[in-house]
């Protein structure tokens, strides 16, 4: 195979609720994860009957693609449907815009760094070195991972600008698509699907035509296709996640923490001690996602919320570790 840039490394997949489970000595069902930025539970169009018309067809082909998704993509977004790329989430279109624009000798920057890893894979899966010197392409992350900052758009083109959790801020970069700017935007964050793998990019016309011309044949399953129909029918109320993020944000001053502001379903928690509080929390069946200076936390539910601050309080005491 070809190498790989020295720096390379895989995604780093948190461990699984089993094994979670397993390390805490508690059923998995009783393991909260405050680790993927996801909702706390299904969307209501996630039913049976919502994929069963796709189930009855299962043995074929989408042939002609998914015009009907691109449509209602489109009209959601604001844009005509030859601006919208499909992808198995917005990962799936990451890897499509490292690939499409940069190769090996090429040099990529990712704008606001540490960020999400995957912009790395991405530049470097295509052979390509991360650098901000003459970059062939930009990432940024905007709301910002893990900070959850709404942060200055980069002015450099062509820009791909990760808008995951575009629907806790409504703040997009969409009306810049006809000038070098790339939107990529999923439906596993608000629109609760991240199982389902599917997301999509917009991009102006011949952008989005070069980007669909080089994305992998029939991306997206048609189960995918049905759940974000769906849940395009009656897009989420992100309301009470926001309220419940001020709540949590107020609980942890509470305790004498300083959790960044945030225009996303999480909290960064600036922490001397993160892997440890980390660690301690896994040892109570609580994930959250650590980093060398801090813990990041989906926001939950009050109930879930509730426990996490409970036992950050106990840890923090040094009654727990
Ligand atoms: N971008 C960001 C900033 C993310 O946080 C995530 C998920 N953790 C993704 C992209 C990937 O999302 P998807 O499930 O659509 O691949």
């Amino acid at each position: 195979m070809r190498p790989l840039s020295p720096q390379f490394r895989s995604f780093p997949w948190a461990i699984s609720t089993a094994e979670a489970a397993r390390i805490a000595g508690i059923e998995p069902r009783d393991v909260l994860r405050f680790d993927g930025n996801t909702m706390p539970g299904p969307p209501a169009s996630a039913k049976p009957e919502t994929i069963a018309a796709a189930l009855g067809s299962i043995q074929s082909y989408a042939h002609g693609g998914h015009p009907e998704l691109l449509r209602a993509i489109a009209d959601y977004a604001g844009v005509g449907p030859e601006h919208v790329v499909l992808g198995a989430g917005a990962d799936d279109l990451i890897m499509l815009c490292g690939r499409s624009f940069a190769g090996p000798g090429d040099r990529v920057a990712i704008a606001d760094e540490p960020t999400y890893l995957s912009y790395r894979i991405a530049v470097w899966v295509a052979g390509a070195e991360v650098s901000d010197e003459s970059p062939v392409l930009t990432f940024c992350c905007r709301p910002h991972n893990p900070t959850g900052a709404l942060v200055d758009l980069p002015a450099a083109r062509p820009l791909v600008v990760d808008e995951a959790y575009f629907e806790f801020c409504r703040d997009s970069a969409a009306s810049l698509i006809d000038d070098g700017v790339i939107v990529i935007r999923t439906f596993s964050k608000a629109f609760g699907l991240a199982s389902a793998r599917i997301g999509y990019a917009l991009a102006a016309r011949e952008t989005a035509a070069e980007l669909n011309a080089r994305q992998s044949p029939a991306p997206v399953s048609t189960l995918a296709v049905s759940l974000a129909l769906g849940g395009l029918e009656s897009p989420p109320d992100v309301g009470p996640t926001l309220e419940e993020r001020e709540r949590l944000a107020a609980r942890l001053r509470e305790l004498g923490l300083e959790p960044l502001p945030s225009v996303t379903n999480f909290l960064f928690v600036p922490l001397d001690e993160a892997p440890r509080v980390e660690q301690a929390l896994l040892r109570r069946g609580l994930l959250v996602r650590g980093y060398d200076n801090g813990i990041r936390i989906t926001v939950r539910d009050a109930r879930d919320d509730d426990r996490l601050v409970d036992e950050l309080a106990a840890i923090r005491a040094g009654r727990a570790g």
